[in-house]
């Protein structure tokens, strides 16, 4: 991130800051620390308006959106299930891209969500599923490991917002490729296009 950008961060957090207070009526003051690497608080969507432009959309060559947040009958096994996730659909291959600078906190290759990543931003944590490659254990710990698209993501490694850390594949339960991003904020599952919303208005 440039200075540039980093001054603008702090100038409209700032601002979301003395809005929300405002709107307190200056009440309730809550002075913990806000880290400059984390995503606006959900519930604060409307003062902290400035910041969602800094978020990267999680996938390239995306085609569409092919199941939503929410209760859904499994396209696997006909059952009903919450669904905790967005899937964006994409052709095999396509890179993923971490939509806030955090840590990786998590690879994992073992479970529904396929060869997967989970990447923590201050209260938030970003899920990403299904991705090509798998995952690998050394004397300095687990790492994904994709070669074909020249990838290796430590657990505990520092990823910034944008950059490349998986690609689409077809690991785990799913009917074709696509990026399965679920978003926790203090342990809940949200609804990621709630996000992409904001992201959207100030990126257009
Ligand atoms: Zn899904």
């Amino acid at each position: 991130m440039t200075n540039v950008l980093k001054f603008k961060w702090y100038r409209s957090i700032l601002l979301a800051f003395f809005a929300l207070l405002i709107c307190l009526g200056l009440n309730n003051l809550n002075l913990q620390p806000t880290q400059a690497t984390n995503p606006p608080n959900p519930d604060s969507i409307e003062v902290a308006q400035t910041a969602w432009r800094y978020g990267s959309f999680p996938v390239e060559n995306f085609q569409s959106y092919t199941s939503a947040f929410g209760y859904r009958l499994s396209p696997v096994d006909g059952q009903r299930q919450f669904h905790n996730g967005l899937d964006m659909a994409a052709p095999i291959g396509s890179y993923v891209r971490n939509w806030w600078t955090g840590k990786v906190i998590q690879v994992s290759d073992h479970t529904a969500c396929g060869t997967s990543v989970i990447v923590e931003s201050g209260p938030w944590q970003h899920v990403y599923c299904h991705l090509e490659g798998h995952v690998e254990t050394g004397a300095k710990g687990s790492y994904l490991i994709d070669r074909n698209g020249g990838l290796q993501i430590w657990q505990g490694q520092e990823v910034p917002v944008g950059s490349r850390i998986g690609r689409v594949g077809m690991t785990g339960r799913t009917t074709g490729p696509h990026l399965h991003w679920a978003l926790k904020y203090n342990g809940s599952y949200i609804d990621p296009a709630l996000v992409l919303k904001e992201m959207f208005k100030q990126q257009a």
